[in-house]
Protein backbone atom coordinates (compact mmCIF):
# COMPACT_ATOMS: atom_id res chain seq x y z
CA UNK A 1 0.00 0.00 0.00
CA UNK A 2 1.67 3.40 -0.77
CA UNK A 3 0.07 6.98 -1.13
CA UNK A 4 0.19 8.57 -4.19
CA UNK A 5 1.97 11.95 -4.81
CA UNK A 6 3.20 13.89 -7.96
CA UNK A 7 1.40 12.10 -11.04
CA UNK A 8 -1.97 11.16 -11.70
CA UNK A 9 -3.42 7.25 -11.76
CA UNK A 10 -7.25 6.93 -11.76
CA UNK A 11 -9.25 5.46 -9.56
CA UNK A 12 -10.46 2.46 -10.25
CA UNK A 13 -13.58 2.86 -9.33
CA UNK A 14 -14.22 6.52 -10.95
CA UNK A 15 -12.65 9.23 -12.46
CA UNK A 16 -11.10 10.98 -9.92
CA UNK A 17 -7.24 10.99 -9.18
CA UNK A 18 -5.69 7.86 -7.28
CA UNK A 19 -4.42 8.78 -3.59
CA UNK A 20 -3.49 5.26 -2.72
CA UNK A 21 -2.69 2.07 -4.32
CA UNK A 22 -4.20 -1.11 -2.15
CA UNK A 23 -1.87 -3.60 -2.84
CA UNK A 24 -3.88 -6.77 -1.21
CA UNK A 25 -6.88 -5.90 -3.84
CA UNK A 26 -4.55 -4.39 -7.10
CA UNK A 27 -6.61 -1.38 -7.22
CA UNK A 28 -5.58 1.85 -6.95
CA UNK A 29 -8.35 4.47 -5.22
CA UNK A 30 -8.88 7.92 -4.54
CA UNK A 31 -9.74 9.37 -1.15
CA UNK A 32 -13.40 8.92 -1.50
CA UNK A 33 -13.22 5.20 -2.76
CA UNK A 34 -10.58 4.25 0.49
CA UNK A 35 -12.81 6.18 3.33
CA UNK A 36 -15.38 4.27 1.75
CA UNK A 37 -13.17 0.68 1.53
CA UNK A 38 -12.44 0.94 4.95
CA UNK A 39 -16.14 1.74 6.28
CA UNK A 40 -17.13 -1.40 4.47
CA UNK A 41 -14.45 -3.83 6.45
CA UNK A 42 -15.20 -2.00 9.77
CA UNK A 43 -18.76 -2.90 9.25
CA UNK A 44 -18.08 -6.60 7.74
CA UNK A 45 -16.30 -6.96 11.24
CA UNK A 46 -18.98 -5.63 13.30
CA UNK A 47 -21.50 -7.46 11.43
CA UNK A 48 -19.82 -11.12 11.50
CA UNK A 49 -18.99 -10.46 15.29
CA UNK A 50 -22.14 -8.68 16.06
CA UNK A 51 -19.73 -6.14 17.94
CA UNK A 52 -22.32 -3.52 18.19
CA UNK A 53 -26.32 -4.13 18.86
CA UNK A 54 -29.16 -2.08 19.55
CA UNK A 55 -28.86 0.02 22.45
CA UNK A 56 -25.04 -0.37 22.85
CA UNK A 57 -23.83 2.22 24.67
CA UNK A 58 -19.47 1.85 23.68
CA UNK A 59 -16.53 2.46 25.17
CA UNK A 60 -13.70 3.36 23.05
CA UNK A 61 -10.20 2.59 25.10
CA UNK A 62 -8.21 5.94 23.63
CA UNK A 63 -5.23 6.39 24.12
CA UNK A 64 -4.60 8.84 22.14
CA UNK A 65 -2.20 6.76 19.52
CA UNK A 66 -3.03 6.44 15.79
CA UNK A 67 -4.82 3.41 16.30
CA UNK A 68 -7.64 4.38 18.73
CA UNK A 69 -8.07 7.75 17.24
CA UNK A 70 -8.89 6.43 14.05
CA UNK A 71 -11.35 3.81 15.96
CA UNK A 72 -13.21 6.70 17.46
CA UNK A 73 -13.56 8.47 14.36
CA UNK A 74 -14.44 5.51 12.39
CA UNK A 75 -17.18 4.28 14.95
CA UNK A 76 -18.55 7.95 15.38
CA UNK A 77 -18.88 8.38 11.46
CA UNK A 78 -20.26 4.98 10.67
CA UNK A 79 -22.86 5.13 13.79
CA UNK A 80 -22.70 8.25 15.40
CA UNK A 81 -26.26 9.01 13.85
CA UNK A 82 -27.98 5.81 15.39
CA UNK A 83 -30.21 7.16 18.27
CA UNK A 84 -29.88 3.96 20.08
CA UNK A 85 -26.11 4.04 20.57
CA UNK A 86 -23.85 6.07 23.12
CA UNK A 87 -20.27 6.28 22.73
CA UNK A 88 -17.69 7.19 25.43
CA UNK A 89 -13.92 7.22 25.70
CA UNK A 90 -12.03 5.97 28.40
CA UNK A 91 -8.48 7.04 28.22
CA UNK A 92 -5.88 5.17 30.68
CA UNK A 93 -3.00 7.86 32.02
CA UNK A 94 -0.12 5.34 32.88
CA UNK A 95 2.10 7.78 33.59
CA UNK A 96 4.93 7.45 32.03
CA UNK A 97 6.82 10.91 31.79
CA UNK A 98 7.71 11.87 28.18
CA UNK A 99 5.10 10.14 26.37
CA UNK A 100 1.95 10.07 27.73
CA UNK A 101 1.61 12.98 28.18
CA UNK A 102 1.23 14.12 24.34
CA UNK A 103 -1.47 11.71 23.67
CA UNK A 104 -3.89 12.46 26.74
CA UNK A 105 -3.62 16.17 25.34
CA UNK A 106 -4.43 14.08 21.57
CA UNK A 107 -7.56 12.40 23.46
CA UNK A 108 -8.93 15.56 24.93
CA UNK A 109 -9.33 17.39 22.13
CA UNK A 110 -10.77 14.19 19.77
CA UNK A 111 -13.24 13.69 21.70
CA UNK A 112 -13.96 17.40 21.91
CA UNK A 113 -13.89 17.72 18.56
CA UNK A 114 -16.27 14.86 17.86
CA UNK A 115 -18.09 15.97 20.72
CA UNK A 116 -17.71 12.61 22.97
CA UNK A 117 -17.82 12.03 26.56
CA UNK A 118 -14.54 11.51 28.10
CA UNK A 119 -13.25 9.89 31.21
CA UNK A 120 -9.71 9.85 32.18
CA UNK A 121 -8.40 7.00 34.50
CA UNK A 122 -5.14 7.17 35.85
CA UNK A 123 -3.15 4.59 37.58
CA UNK A 124 -1.85 7.52 40.30
CA UNK A 125 -5.17 8.03 41.20
CA UNK A 126 -6.70 4.41 41.07
CA UNK A 127 -3.34 2.35 42.54
CA UNK A 128 -1.37 4.83 43.91
CA UNK A 129 1.96 4.63 41.89
CA UNK A 130 2.35 5.80 38.54
CA UNK A 131 3.69 3.38 35.96
CA UNK A 132 6.96 4.82 36.22
CA UNK A 133 7.01 4.80 40.09
CA UNK A 134 6.17 1.14 40.05
CA UNK A 135 9.33 0.48 37.55
CA UNK A 136 11.22 2.01 40.07
CA UNK A 137 9.97 0.07 42.98
CA UNK A 138 8.94 -3.39 41.65
CA UNK A 139 11.02 -5.79 39.78
CA UNK A 140 8.99 -6.86 36.98
CA UNK A 141 8.84 -5.75 33.14
CA UNK A 142 6.99 -2.58 32.62
CA UNK A 143 4.45 -3.83 30.60
CA UNK A 144 3.38 -6.62 32.52
CA UNK A 145 2.12 -3.51 34.71
CA UNK A 146 1.10 -1.68 32.33
CA UNK A 147 -0.84 -4.77 30.39
CA UNK A 148 -2.46 -6.02 33.61
CA UNK A 149 -3.69 -2.97 34.86
CA UNK A 150 -4.46 -1.17 31.86
CA UNK A 151 -7.30 -4.02 31.26
CA UNK A 152 -8.20 -4.03 34.90
CA UNK A 153 -9.15 -0.18 35.09
CA UNK A 154 -10.53 -0.28 31.29
CA UNK A 155 -13.07 -2.78 32.45
CA UNK A 156 -14.00 -0.75 35.93
CA UNK A 157 -14.40 2.25 34.01
CA UNK A 158 -16.49 1.17 31.55
CA UNK A 159 -18.70 -0.64 33.63
CA UNK A 160 -18.88 2.25 35.79
CA UNK A 161 -19.50 4.35 32.77
CA UNK A 162 -22.75 2.34 32.10
CA UNK A 163 -21.00 0.36 28.85
CA UNK A 164 -22.03 -2.55 27.01
CA UNK A 165 -19.35 -3.25 24.93
CA UNK A 166 -15.94 -2.22 25.00
CA UNK A 167 -13.98 -1.19 21.64
CA UNK A 168 -10.15 -1.36 21.18
CA UNK A 169 -8.01 0.04 18.34
CA UNK A 170 -6.44 -3.38 17.50
CA UNK A 171 -6.09 -3.65 13.85
CA UNK A 172 -5.43 -6.54 11.02
CA UNK A 173 -1.44 -6.48 11.61
CA UNK A 174 -1.96 -6.75 15.78
CA UNK A 175 -3.97 -9.19 15.26
CA UNK A 176 -2.36 -11.89 13.01
CA UNK A 177 0.96 -10.59 14.68
CA UNK A 178 -0.89 -11.92 18.06
CA UNK A 179 -2.17 -15.60 16.15
CA UNK A 180 1.21 -16.30 14.71
CA UNK A 181 3.44 -15.42 17.99
CA UNK A 182 1.67 -17.65 19.88
CA UNK A 183 1.11 -20.21 17.32
CA UNK A 184 5.00 -20.28 17.46
CA UNK A 185 5.23 -20.43 21.01
CA UNK A 186 3.13 -23.51 21.44
CA UNK A 187 1.11 -20.99 23.58
CA UNK A 188 -2.47 -22.43 22.31
CA UNK A 189 -4.29 -21.94 25.30
CA UNK A 190 -3.36 -18.14 24.95
CA UNK A 191 -4.45 -18.36 21.43
CA UNK A 192 -8.23 -19.36 22.13
CA UNK A 193 -8.43 -16.39 24.38
CA UNK A 194 -8.20 -14.36 21.59
CA UNK A 195 -11.52 -16.10 19.96
CA UNK A 196 -14.76 -13.82 20.80
CA UNK A 197 -16.01 -14.01 24.66
CA UNK A 198 -19.32 -14.64 25.94
CA UNK A 199 -20.94 -12.50 28.33
CA UNK A 200 -20.17 -12.65 32.32
CA UNK A 201 -21.21 -10.47 34.73
CA UNK A 202 -18.78 -7.77 35.86
CA UNK A 203 -16.70 -7.94 32.15
CA UNK A 204 -17.28 -5.72 29.59
CA UNK A 205 -17.28 -7.39 26.20
CA UNK A 206 -14.28 -6.41 23.86
CA UNK A 207 -14.55 -5.93 20.65
CA UNK A 208 -12.35 -4.95 18.02
CA UNK A 209 -13.74 -3.33 14.64
CA UNK A 210 -10.21 -2.75 13.43
CA UNK A 211 -9.50 -6.35 13.23
CA UNK A 212 -9.88 -6.24 9.14
CA UNK A 213 -7.65 -2.40 8.14
CA UNK A 214 -3.94 -2.90 7.80
CA UNK A 215 -1.98 -0.56 10.25
CA UNK A 216 -0.74 1.40 7.11
CA UNK A 217 -4.03 1.86 6.13
CA UNK A 218 -5.27 3.47 9.51
CA UNK A 219 -2.36 5.61 9.16
CA UNK A 220 -3.74 6.91 5.30
CA UNK A 221 -6.93 7.04 7.21
CA UNK A 222 -5.34 9.47 9.63
CA UNK A 223 -3.39 11.25 7.28
CA UNK A 224 -6.48 11.74 5.10
CA UNK A 225 -8.50 13.27 7.64
CA UNK A 226 -6.00 15.38 9.22
CA UNK A 227 -6.13 13.21 12.27
CA UNK A 228 -3.34 13.08 14.85
CA UNK A 229 -0.70 10.60 14.07
CA UNK A 230 1.11 10.14 17.47
CA UNK A 231 3.86 7.88 16.01
CA UNK A 232 6.38 8.13 19.36
CA UNK A 233 6.68 4.82 20.69
CA UNK A 234 6.57 4.44 24.95
CA UNK A 235 9.86 4.31 25.98
CA UNK A 236 8.98 0.87 27.41
CA UNK A 237 8.21 -0.91 24.41
CA UNK A 238 10.14 -3.95 24.19
CA UNK A 239 8.83 -6.97 22.23
CA UNK A 240 12.11 -8.54 19.77
CA UNK A 241 10.34 -11.48 19.64
CA UNK A 242 7.39 -9.81 18.18
CA UNK A 243 8.91 -7.43 15.93
CA UNK A 244 10.60 -10.69 14.79
CA UNK A 245 7.03 -12.10 14.04
CA UNK A 246 6.39 -8.32 12.76
CA UNK A 247 9.13 -8.61 10.26
CA UNK A 248 8.76 -12.17 8.78
CA UNK A 249 4.70 -11.31 7.95
CA UNK A 250 5.23 -7.99 6.30
CA UNK A 251 8.30 -9.35 3.89
CA UNK A 252 5.37 -12.47 3.24
CA UNK A 253 2.63 -9.86 2.49
CA UNK A 254 5.53 -7.83 0.70
CA UNK A 255 5.76 -10.46 -1.84
CA UNK A 256 2.24 -11.98 -1.77
CA UNK A 257 -0.14 -9.48 -0.71
CA UNK A 258 -3.17 -10.57 1.13
CA UNK A 259 -1.53 -13.01 3.38
CA UNK A 260 -2.34 -11.31 6.48
CA UNK A 261 -6.13 -12.02 5.74
CA UNK A 262 -5.26 -15.73 5.08
CA UNK A 263 -3.50 -15.90 8.35
CA UNK A 264 -6.71 -13.95 9.86
CA UNK A 265 -9.24 -16.92 7.94
CA UNK A 266 -7.38 -19.31 9.20
CA UNK A 267 -7.52 -18.20 12.55
CA UNK A 268 -11.34 -17.74 12.20
CA UNK A 269 -11.63 -21.62 10.82
CA UNK A 270 -10.23 -22.82 14.34
CA UNK A 271 -12.54 -20.98 16.61
CA UNK A 272 -14.76 -23.97 17.16
CA UNK A 273 -11.51 -26.19 17.93
CA UNK A 274 -10.76 -23.78 20.42
CA UNK A 275 -14.32 -23.12 21.56
CA UNK A 276 -14.05 -26.59 22.38
CA UNK A 277 -10.73 -27.56 23.91
CA UNK A 278 -10.47 -24.58 25.80
CA UNK A 279 -14.53 -23.36 27.28
CA UNK A 280 -14.48 -19.71 28.74
CA UNK A 281 -13.57 -20.37 32.35
CA UNK A 282 -16.36 -18.59 34.87
CA UNK A 283 -15.66 -15.80 36.52
CA UNK A 284 -15.79 -14.97 40.23
CA UNK A 285 -15.20 -11.79 41.85
CA UNK A 286 -11.69 -10.68 43.37
CA UNK A 287 -11.57 -10.51 47.48
CA UNK A 288 -10.18 -7.62 47.60
CA UNK A 289 -11.46 -5.52 44.42
CA UNK A 290 -14.22 -7.05 43.47
CA UNK A 291 -13.68 -7.14 39.80
CA UNK A 292 -14.16 -10.45 37.28
CA UNK A 293 -11.66 -12.57 38.04
CA UNK A 294 -10.88 -16.27 37.34
CA UNK A 295 -8.59 -16.71 40.97
CA UNK A 296 -9.78 -15.44 44.24
CA UNK A 297 -7.58 -12.52 44.02
CA UNK A 298 -7.37 -10.93 40.74
CA UNK A 299 -3.58 -10.62 39.18
CA UNK A 300 -3.86 -6.64 39.48
CA UNK A 301 -4.43 -6.67 42.96
CA UNK A 302 -1.49 -9.44 43.22
CA UNK A 303 0.58 -6.83 41.45
CA UNK A 304 -0.45 -4.15 43.56
CA UNK A 305 -0.08 -5.68 47.40
CA UNK A 306 3.22 -7.01 46.08
CA UNK A 307 4.86 -3.81 45.26
CA UNK A 308 2.96 -1.84 47.85
CA UNK A 309 5.04 -4.35 50.27
CA UNK A 310 8.05 -3.21 48.87
S1 LIG B 1 4.96 -0.66 25.66
FE1 LIG B 1 4.51 0.98 27.14
S2 LIG B 1 2.32 1.41 26.86
FE2 LIG B 1 2.74 -0.60 25.91
S3 LIG B 1 2.31 -2.11 27.51
FE3 LIG B 1 4.50 -1.65 27.62
S4 LIG B 1 4.67 -0.01 29.13
FE4 LIG B 1 2.54 -0.10 28.51
ZN1 LIG C 1 -12.77 6.71 -6.73
ZN1 LIG D 1 -8.66 -7.39 42.52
Amino acid sequence: MSIIKGFSVKCKLCNRNAVIYQRHSGRHLCKRHFIDDIYKRVKYAVRKYNMIERDDRIAVALSGGKDSVALLHILVSLYGHRRDLEFVAITVDEGIAGYREETVEISRRITSELDVEHIIVSFREHCGLSLDEMVKKGDKKPCTYCGVLRKHLLNKASREAGATKLATGHNLDDETQTILLNFLQGDVERLARLIPQRIQEGLILRIKPLREIYEREVVTYNLLNDLPLALDECPYSHFPVRAMVRDFIYEFEEKYPGRKFSIMRSFERLIPCFKHEFPQKDLNRCQICGEPSSKEICQACKLLEEIKGR
